[in-house]
């Protein structure tokens, strides 16, 4: 076998790696559809140096030509709607099947082109330039934040430079005077080394960016509770950590708020489970959308929810839990039980404690429930100073 084939086996396997990993990428995150897509590329991507050996090896030249070209096309333009999903943006459908067109378009003009000359060499590579051109725009279209987004959008970026690049050597080089002289032809070594090497590294912090977040989204199910969809208590306790920490460099006041609904028992005696798991996904919703962008709201279990406020002294503190007292007065929807909820407050002053704030907020919310439910109670509050609705 000629060198540039054993690159071909070569390239063939890595591709079939990659296409095994994001199958497997896929089955541990089974909600995610882009790792689907990716997969379908690679595996698209595995078809091109193996027509590229049945080229060199076999006598149809036409069928395997044409297979060795568009499949690579189809196999970069796949990556295009790929990443779309990826980043959670709309595929640009019309750009893709625009580029698909040319391509058909393009894939029996080239011959009437002259294989061998420049113009050739330029059209011949230009889809793929064009579909890498397209996967830049659609990383850097997604606003990305991480370096390793800019590192993608690089890799992308020199993919698409290199093809023209290509064009150029294989001018110079030349490429064999049939079809079939490819695998025979130094360029056809410099040509798979060099889209074998960059293809690589770009699937290669594809793979990585693909794994973080499958990682993001198991820990985002893990932290949250399935119910209301505001934090569990493990997401709660390591969220809170982090604000604290910043709270304690920066001196900032914060508080915790220990909130249960009342008499919640009789809520599911009375109107059956299910209005009940109604009810307390309404009032995760009223949490949510009532306490400040920066504060943590979770569910610690059963009808027990806390909010971590940032920036907020105690004063400012008891005001948000009366808010939030009368809001849920009135926060339920047509057909789902009226709640009262009971709040004990407690401040986060030096040393920013959580589990003593946690205890002295718990503490405040017996004393909340022992004075008649729907009310607020902290323990630095002053007797005369306790309201009761
Ligand atoms: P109190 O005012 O003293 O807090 O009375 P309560 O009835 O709210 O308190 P208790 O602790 O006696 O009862 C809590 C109830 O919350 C019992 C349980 O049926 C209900 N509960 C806990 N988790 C869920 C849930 O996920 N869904 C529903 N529907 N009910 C739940
Ligand atoms: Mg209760
Ligand atoms: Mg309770």
């Amino acid at each position: 076998m000629q060198p540039a084939g054993f690159t071909l086996v070569m390239n063939m396997a890595v591709a079939g790696l990659f296409a095994a990993s994001y199958v497997a990428i896929a089955l541990l995150n089974r909600g995610s559809r882009a790792p689907i897509w990716f997969a379908v590329s690679y595996a698209i991507g595995m078809l091109t140096p193996m027509a590229q050996l049945g080229l060199a090896y076999s006598g149809w030249t036409v069928f395997f030509g044409g297979l060795v070209f568009f499949s690579f096309a189809a196999a970069l333009l796949a990556m295009v709607p790929a990443l779309a999903v990826f980043y959670r943006t709309r595929p640009p459908w019309r750009l893709v099947g625009a580029l698909a067109l040319g391509t058909v378009i393009l894939g029996p003009a080239l011959p009437l082109l002259g294989r061998g000359r420049l113009v050739y060499e330029l059209a011949y590579q230009a889809p793929f330039a064009a579909a890498m051109a397209a996967c830049v725009w659609v990383v850097l279209r997604a606003s990305p934040r991480q370096i390793s987004d800019l590192m993608l959008a690089l890799a992308f970026a020199l993919l698409a430079a290199h093809f023209p690049a290509k064009a150029v050597v294989a001018w110079r080089l030349g490429t064999g005077s049939l079809p079939t002289d490819y695998i025979g032809t130094t360029y056809a070594l410099v040509s798979q080394v060099s889209s074998g090497i960059l293809l690589v590294a770009t699937g290669l912090v594809l793979l990585i960016k693909a794994l973080q977040q499958v990682i993001r989204e198991s820990e985002a199910v893990a932290e949250t509770d399935p119910l209301t969809a505001v934090a569990n208590r493990r997401g709660f306790t390591l969220r809170a950590e982090r604000l604290l920490t910043e709270a304690r460099e920066h001196g900032r006041p914060a508080a915790v708020l220990m909130l249960d609904l009342d008499h919640f028992k009789a809520v599911n005696d009375t109107f059956g489970h299910a209005a009940g798991d109604a009810a307390l996904r309404a009032f995760g919703a009223l949490l949510r959308r009532s306490v400040p962008q920066s504060a943590l709201v979770a569910r610690l279990g059963g009808e027990e929810f806390v909010v971590l406020l940032d920036r907020t002294p105690m004063d400012a503190a008891l005001l948000h839990a009366e808010a939030l007292r009368l809001a849920t007065l009135d926060c339920a929807e047509p057909g789902l039980p009226a709640l009262s909820v009971s709040i004990g407050v407690a401040a986060l002053p030096v040393p920013y404690d959580l589990s003593r704030a946690l205890e002295r907020a718990d503490r405040a919310l017996y004393a909340a429930k022992r004075a008649g439910r729907n009310c607020v109670r902290s323990e630095e509050m002053r007797p005369s100073l306790k309201v009761k609705s």
